[in-house]
């Protein structure tokens, strides 16, 4: 009998591990949003890495050939800099993001990373160098300690606890009943968007990697949570060669250049004040989020008085 069960224990564990391993594979597609399609040429190449530059040459991309996404798009990030993309929804900042993590492939144009053309290195070499803070964090059902330590997965649960401390998390961490081993994710304790946001932020600071790419949240969150994360952001791209997608445009001020993108195309570039010198596109979005920064603070301020 022991002999009949024994290939059926086997059968079991192993179902099991395959199960969970299926399991894991969704969630990092889950967690990326996005699924494979590009493969990797045949004699493909790590990516060797020198200083950290990014190099967009004349990209053209469109999802479906019915409709251009993105037209002629040039750029350079020197080695240790930040470029700010900011523009109206849908005008292809998120697609530039998702290019540069080699989702899809471009049709037209070529990307490199040091001089070297993304499309002709392996996949997981390409991705290895960049860190990224996605929109909205997805997190696995795991406990949070599992959860920041995906960014490196051989790193100590001292080095996960210091990353936390960078993003800011690892006091609030400690405040679960049952700390690190606290499970989260849909299944487990729910996290702010703050909470998520800095999670992932502590997963990167962990990967240590030569790019960071940065989806900025679209909803607001509030302005000391905001303040707090700005600082920690500013620690994991200080000295890394960095791409934001911004919908605040207070948040990239200080950025080393700032790309306006409508409709798949670079309207102009330039730094906050060049840009604002100008007058044009730039400057028109910065007076709109000043109206409504000072609208916003009027009914708060209108509302406190009437508490009063
Ligand atoms: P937002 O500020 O709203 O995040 P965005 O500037 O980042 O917008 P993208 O997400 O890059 O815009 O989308 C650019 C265009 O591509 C949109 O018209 C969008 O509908 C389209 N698009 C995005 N992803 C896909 C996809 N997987 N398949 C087909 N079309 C897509």
């Amino acid at each position: 009998l022991v002999q009949l069960y024994a290939p059926l224990n086997w059968f079991g564990t192993y179902y099991r591990m395959i199960q969970q391993a299926l399991i894991d594979m969704e969630n990092m597609f889950d967690l990326l949003k996005e699924k494979r399609e590009v493969m990797d040429i045949p004699g493909a190449r790590d990516l060797q890495l020198n200083k950290g530059m990014i190099e967009f040459n004349n990209v053209s991309f469109h999802y479906d050939p019915s409709k251009a996404i993105l037209k002629d798009v040039s750029f350079v990030v020197p080695p240790g800099q930040t470029l700010a993309i900011v523009g109206p929804s849908g005008s292809g900042k998120s697609t530039i993001i998702r290019l540069l993590f080699r989702f899809y492939d471009v049709q037209s144009g070529v990307i490199k990373f040091d001089g070297r053309d993304i499309a002709q290195c392996t996949q997981n070499s390409v991705r290895r160098a960049i860190g990224v803070v996605p929109q909205d964090t997805v997190l696995f059902n795991k406990d949070i300690r599992y959860n920041i330590r995906y960014g490196r997965v051989a790193a100590s649960d001292e080095e996960v606890e210091d990353a936390a401390r960078a993003a800011d998390i690892h006091d609030r961490i400690v405040t679960f009943t049952d700390g690190y081993e606290t499970m989260v994710g849909e299944r487990g304790l729910k996290l702010s968007g703050g909470e998520k946001q800095r999670v992932a932020i502590a997963r990167t600071i962990l990967k240590s990697p030569q790019f960071v790419l940065l989806d900025e949240a679209t909803s607001a969150l509030d302005t000391q949570t905001e303040r707090n994360i700005q600082q920690s952001l500013a620690k994991i791209c200080e000295n890394r060669t960095t791409i934001i997608v911004a919908h605040r445009l207070s948040t990239i001020i200080g950025a080393d250049q700032i790309m306006v993108l409508k409709d798949g195309e670079v309207l102009e570039r330039g730094t906050h004040d060049e840009l604002l010198s100008r007058n044009t596109v730039y400057a028109g979005m910065w007076k709109q989020q000043l109206r409504k920064g000072n609208e916003t603070e009027t009914e708060t301020s209108s509302g406190d008085e009437n508490a009063d």
